[in-house]
């Protein structure tokens, strides 16, 4: 690494320490019922999940990242290696409500009984809604005084990109404060979107939390599905399916340009999914979870289940890839499983949607490599 992508690394991580947000997700405002100090959560489980995919003594997993290019001109994918007792936490629980929740997936096998999928669901939205809260408070502490007040006006908006491109001239000045408008306006939106999924993921949590303390259904639905061996590949995600897994759209331009003004205010209106994925006891888990108004997900779905074996599985990949930014692999099985020209297509799949999410990329890798059988003699 360069000094610029070093320095850019120290910004990045000092700016996120200032946005972090600590508090029990689970106690609200008042911490009701809240017990012992705010701890590090494992959105992907330590004990059983992460320590069976990780490799070497210090127990290291692969993710797969963004890092500045050395010219600094864009970001780069790559697959970064991370210690399991760091990756994928969040400070989003208190002791007391973190043990008392997620017992029923901690200690005990894994069974798929509605309770343990909606427990699964719940801290995939929990996860979810606090990397918002964070981004939230993040664009307000970059933003400052310009939250409320806009400072790239129309005429701004309009003459901006002539001048990007050379076929208008004003003083240098002028142009900076237009471009630094720019960037503000751009944070305001994404404060908006944050704004917009935190209330969207409130509403799951708070649907599926009353269905995990009162054992009752919820507007929400599970479609599980196991593959019958255990591959070093783990995700916990809430992502907006505007794509299936063979990139036909679910959501229509039109309905996805509406989804960005406002949010839904029920839950059988709320298009936010949720997906887990882990190896457990010899086998490979995966449930979606979604809002039981959301019919064309579920048809998607069930498309993708019918799929041959092969399909299936690409097709699975083909939405890790896409939606999911917190996912593990096993080290070796990365490398030994892929050739260098697949690896670069995993990392372009990855990021095509990580700043564009109507950017979906459909590929033909395969995350779930069968071991070869013994050839028969
Ligand atoms: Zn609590």
């Amino acid at each position: 690494m360069n000094k610029d992508q070093i320095e850019f690394n120290k910004t990045v991580n000092q700016k996120k320490k200032e946005a972090s947000v600590k508090g029990c997700l689970r106690g609200g405002d008042e911490q009701a019922g809240c017990s012992g100090k705010i701890v590090s959560a494992h959105s992907i489980q330590r004990g059983k999940i992460l320590a069976s995919i990780a490799e070497g003594n210090e127990g290291k997993i692969y993710y797969l990242g963004l890092t500045p290019a050395e010219d600094m001109m864009s970001m780069v994918p790559e697959f970064k290696p991370e210690g399991i007792k760091k990756f994928s936490t969040f400070s989003g629980f208190c002791g007391g409500h973190d043990k008392a929740i997620f017992q029923p997936i901690e200690d005990a096998a894994f069974t798929a009984t509605a309770k343990q999928k909606d427990i699964y669901a719940y801290r995939a939205a929990a996860k979810e809604l606090h990397t918002n809260l964070e981004s939230k408070r993040l664009c307000e502490i970059q933003l400052g005084d310009k939250l409320g007040e806009d400072d790239f006006p129309p005429h701004f908006q309009a003459t901006l990109p002539m001048i990007l491109q050379g076929h208008l001239e004003v003083p240098e000045f002028i142009k900076e404060v237009m471009i630094h408008g720019a960037t503000n306006h751009q944070m305001r939106s994404r404060h908006k979107q944050c704004e917009h999924n935190i209330a969207e993921l409130s509403l799951i949590c708070n649907a599926l939390t009353g269905a995990i303390e009162h054992d009752r259904s919820s507007e929400f639905e599970h479609i599980y599905h196991c593959l019958n061996e255990a591959y070093p590949v783990a995700c916990c995600t809430s992502f907006i399916p505007y794509f299936d897994h063979d990139g036909a759209r679910i959501i229509s331009e039109q309905d996805q340009q509406l989804i960005a003004l406002s949010h839904a205010t029920s839950c059988l209106d709320i298009k936010n999914v949720l997906l887990n994925i882990f190896p457990e006891a010899g086998e490979t888990h995966i449930i979606f979870t979604f809002s039981k108004g959301n019919q064309n997900f579920k048809r998607a779905i069930e498309r993708l289940l019918k799929l041959d074996d092969d399909s299936l599985r690409i097709g699975l990949s083909n939405i890790i890839l896409n939606y999911s930014e917190n996912s593990a692999y096993g080290p070796k099985y990365i490398e030994e499983n892929f050739s260098l020209e697949q690896i670069t297509t995993i990392k372009e799949l990855f990021s095509s949607t990580v700043f564009n999410p109507s950017a979906f990329q459909k590929g033909n890798i395969n995350l779930f490599i069968k071991a070869p059988s013994a050839t028969p003699q």
